[in-house]
């Protein structure tokens, strides 16, 4: 299968890629180089209600072929992914400005196992029984809802969009998806692979667009029946403004503002290369990146000088140079907003101990959208900096005396996403790890991930979880029969 990218990305819907109803087009560039690439679909309603026609239209058998089947189709998708792997990772890192490596070694090979997770998963799935003695007994059938949307961000690409389309399509439903506008390439592909590998038309519908047009006429159309959302806190809202009043099941994953919290009894050489990494991998533009780090005061200072120089050892530059640690932000867009996010810091009072400016590598990547690794100090946890998301290449450090001090601080602002813990006192550990308001929880580790365990934040952080079951329970309808003997 030749999987080159066409200029123009187009739509699948039913099974054939066509281009948007209303003939308009978005530009796709490269953040690396600043450079146009290419055009998506700037979709519309008409756009949706074509695909949730043909998603209607696939459901009846889909969802009644035996889970065998669904599971031998997306095996299927799992292999040709990582067959064409490498075409997958350019398009990824020239969409995005991640490092070749990474893409290599994190989003595609993920994408992979999404798929295959879930199509192993749903052979295992089962509904329950409650015996009610002698007198009756209750059974639950978990039917598919119908057809589901399924709409996701630009910091993995793949990655995130295969995690909610493989649960959805392995528990029997039809699905209309949407990409980042942003980073359309691996979607677009993703279609590809799935004409090939003999997923049935209608049963996946990829639409290129925005939010605002394409976006929301998927959460307002009549016939989707769930939405599964991983995006800002912001559309999140927005989202679920449309969706509640009309009942429809919403699963969001939202922003985070992460706490690293350092103790002085930590492992600290695996600490201090994790944390690197927890600060600024894809240039920070993960969700759970620990953007607030918390260090205990009898170590601030050795941390400080420690931080800083492995900081300094961050090469910023082309994404596709095998030497680059941090590539180029997403976007014009985004790297506007990171830097104002870095100039608030400073109003606020903050000391940037490093970085804080934009990067010009020399070459191709001249016009590219690059920042340097930045660390700031000196802000409380009520300030917008150490409550606001970034989202970029820029954390802060805040000292804590106690155990409860770490807490209140941890705790502070309005997100629950993720936290990272660092101490060898596994009692303590698991005992700050209890109190901590966040989805997830790492003790001495970071990003380590069983895909079969509830994922998902708590406060403006999102509702709902993914992953393992969770997904398949969301993604379908529990029904009871109750049978009396
Ligand atoms: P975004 O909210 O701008 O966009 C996400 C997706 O939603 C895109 O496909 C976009 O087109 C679409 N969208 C935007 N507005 C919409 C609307 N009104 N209706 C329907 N769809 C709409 O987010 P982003 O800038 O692409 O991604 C970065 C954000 O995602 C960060 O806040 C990050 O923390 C969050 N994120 C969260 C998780 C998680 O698992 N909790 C994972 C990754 C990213």
């Amino acid at each position: 299968m030749d999987l080159s990218l066409p200029y123009r990305l187009q739509n699948l819907i039913g099974g054939s890629f066509l281009p948007p109803a209303e003939d308009r087009w978005i530009d796709i560039l490269n953040p690396a180089t600043g450079i146009v690439t290419g055009a998506l679909p700037d979709s519309t309603a008409a756009d949706v209600a074509a695909a949730v026609s043909a998603a209607q239209a696939a459901f009846p058998s889909w969802s009644v072929l035996p889970a065998e089947e669904r599971f031998r189709i997306l095996n299927r998708i799992a292999a040709l992914i990582e067959e064409h792997q490498e075409e997958l990772a350019i398009a990824e890192t020239n969409d995005n400005g991640k490092p070749l490596w990474l893409s290599r070694r994190v989003d595609i090979p993920r994408a992979s196992a999404n798929f295959r997770f879930f199509a192993t998963g749903i052979m295992h799935f089962a509904g329950e029984s409650h015996s009610m003695e002698d007198k009756a007994i209750n059974y639950t059938l978990r039917q598919p809802l119908g057809v589901v949307g399924c709409i996701s961000p630009w910091n993995l690409p793949l990655y995130l969009f295969t995690w909610k389309i493989a649960p959805a399509l392995a528990a029997g439903n039809c699905v209309v998806a949407k990409p980042s506008e942003v980073t359309p390439a691996t979607a677009y592909l993703l279609g590809r692979i799935c004409v090939e590998a003999g997923l049935p038309a209608g049963v996946l519908n990829i639409l290129h667009g925005t939010g605002p047009s394409c976006g929301e006429a998927i959460v307002a159309h009549p016939a989707i029946k769930a939405i599964s959302f991983t995006g800002s806190t912001r559309a999140g809202a927005r989202i679920a403004s449309i969706a509640a009043p009309v009942f429809k099941k919403l699963s969001l994953e939202l922003g985070g503002k992460n706490p690293n919290i350092i103790f002085a009894d930590c492992d600290w050489e695996k600490m201090m290369t994790t944390t690197i990494q927890s600060s600024f991998a894809n240039q920070g533009q993960i969700c759970l990146c620990g953007s607030r780090i918390l260090v205990e005061e009898s170590i601030y200072a050795r941390f400080k000088t420690d931080f800083l120089q492995r900081v300094a050892d961050l090469t910023v530059g082309d994404p596709m140079d095998a030497g680059t640690k941090q590539g180029a932000l997403v976007s014009r867009v985004h790297f506007d907003k990171v830097m104002a996010g870095i100039e608030r810091a400073r109003q606020e009072g903050g000391n940037v101990l490093c970085g804080g400016k934009p990067v010009h590598p020399e070459g191709r990547c001249a016009g590219g959208y690059f920042i340097e690794p930045t660390v700031i100090e000196g802000l409380g946890p009520h300030c917008d900096t150490n409550t606001e998301e970034i989202f970029g290449p820029v954390v802060t450090l805040q000292p804590f005396r106690t155990t409860e001090e770490a807490l209140q601080l941890a705790n502070a602002g309005q997100y629950g996403l993720s936290a990272t813990i660092w101490t060898q006192d596994i009692s303590r550990a698991n005992q700050v790890g209890a109190k901590l308001e966040a989805g997830i929880v790492w003790i001495n580790c970071w990003l380590l991930r069983d895909l079969r365990t509830p994922f998902g934040g708590t406060r403006n952080s999102g509702v709902g979880r993914e992953g393992g079951w969770e997904a398949l329970r969301f993604f379908t309808e529990a029904k009871n029969i109750c049978v009396e003997l």
